[in-house]
């Protein structure tokens, strides 16, 4: 692995202690894996990183420590793509989740979920009773790089 961990390693080696989460060199490389990639990545990429960069893990645990990064906050799973991406938010909000992935370039792009929206997006399904728990949107489109679809 490389010897300079970014701002979001750290921050989620961080967290990993305050949450009581053991900070092993699988860990640490899967967090350097979903950090060095600008798209998010699915296990098996996950993995195929780890391995590159010297680790040795299974799908196995690679699938374990994402979950584990997903409980405490500092990785999200993208529904869309089957995929994870790292959480640069600096707060927990494992319950509100807002992305936007781009169909050109592959790029996800993370925002806050205001309470406006939440109860803008949830309030039919209360009306027939349901009780929301977590809400995870999720929008489909072209990020400003890549610009509009071609006609
Ligand atoms: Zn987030
Ligand atoms: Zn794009």
């Amino acid at each position: 692995m490389s010897g300079t961990a970014s701002e979001f390693v750290l921050q989620s080696l961080e967290r990993m202690k305050s949450r009581g989460l053991r900070i092993t060199m699988p860990r640490r490389l899967v967090l350097q894996a979903l950090d060095e990639s600008v798209q998010p990545l699915t296990v098996a990429a996950v993995r195929e990183r780890v391995l590159e960069s010297g680790g040795h893990i299974d799908t196995v645990t690679v699938y374990r420590i994402l979950s584990a990064l997903q409980e405490i906050g500092v990785a999200h799973r993208i529904g869309l793509l089957d995929a994870f991406a790292p959480c640069r938010l600096a707060h927990d909000h494992q319950n509100q989740q807002l992305h936007a992935v781009c169909e050109g370039c592959g790029k996800v792009f993370e925002s806050e979920l205001s309470g406006a929206q939440e109860n803008l997006a949830t309030e039919s399904m209360i009306a027939r009773g349901f009780s929301p728990r977590a809400i995870h949107v999720e929008i489909l489109g072209r990020c400003q790089e890549c610009g509009p679809a071609p006609a």
